[in-house]
């Protein structure tokens, strides 16, 4: 049987950071791998998407897809610099939540924000709004509407049994949002989830459109999800707060790690 293969390049939230305290951990910002089979998924192609280790193709060929949760430069801003550009007879697919979105990427890499569009680059390359539902060689992948300012997408990975929920930039206790995740989330293998703040520093910045560790094992468990992914660590988060946020949701939430540049699962 497959299964789905996890790979984190970026954990990071909002911006970039680097030097020391942040080697454990990482820099760069929102970027996931999924493989199966010979395929790859990316989930946002954030400053992590930078690495070279995702231009890694041993299964050069295949055609890549980049889902896109939103436009927040967090999350797109690594897809210029992706080695898969690159590539001659290589097919990348963008997508985007919504159809306006379509024409915004295009426009932010364009001159004068950037020298060339992402099309002019030797792969061939495509940027699309994500359809309800997609079928990528047996992988189902189908999202809902999060919640977060101007939106942004949750995505949920089915490949043979084996299930993956990527909820960033989400904010818990807003309308029905929270039922509508744990009904999305039901039974995943793994949820990736905002937890950006401490519920101390979340009361500061309510409204921002992120979450904590502490919302993401309510959830987590309500929806019967076996492992939890921390993600979006905020940049003044260094490796030793990041590591002690982590040992206090443990006890909560025994099956959680806070994901770091490396991670595969
Ligand atoms: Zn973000
Ligand atoms: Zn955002």
């Amino acid at each position: 049987m497959g299964k789905l293969q996890l790979t984190c390049f970026g954990a990071r939230g909002s911006v970039s950071v680097s030097g020391k305290g942040f080697d454990i951990y990482g820099g760069g910002t929102s970027c996931y791998v999924v493989n199966f089979g010979k395929n790859r998924i990316f989930l946002d192609g954030g400053s992590g998407m930078v690495d070279p280790k995702t231009g890694d193709y041993s299964s050069q060929g295949t055609d890549e897809i980049v889902l896109i949760t939103h436009m927040h430069l967090d999350h797109i801003i690594g897809l210029p610099y992706h080695d898969g550009l690159m590539l001659k007879d290589h097919k990348v697919t963008i997508y985007v939540p919504f159809e306006p979105w379509v024409e915004k990427l295009r426009t932010i890499f364009s001159p004068p924000f950037w020298p060339l569009e992402l099309t002019d680059y030797p792969a061939d390359v495509s940027i699309d709004v994500v359809p309800d539902s997609l079928d990528i060689d047996g992988c189902r992948v189908t999202h809902i509407v999060g919640s977060h300012p101007g939106k942004s997408l949750v995505y949920r990975l089915d490949y043979e049994g084996s299930s993956i929920v990527y909820a960033t930039d989400y904010e818990h206790d807003n309308g029905e949002s929270d039922e509508r995740l744990i009904q999305f989330a039901k039974d995943a293998d793994i949820m990736i989830y905002d937890g950006s703040y401490t519920p101390e520093e979340y009361i500061k910045f309510k409204g921002y459109g992120h979450s904590t560790p502490q919302k993401g094992a309510e959830i987590a468990a309500a929806a019967g999800v076996k492992k939890l992914v921390i993600s979006h660590h905020a940049p003044d988060h260094d490796d030793d707060f990041v590591r002690k946020m982590e040992n206090e949701i443990k006890p909560v939430f025994e099956n959680v790690v806070f994901a770091y540049v490396g991670m595969e699962l």
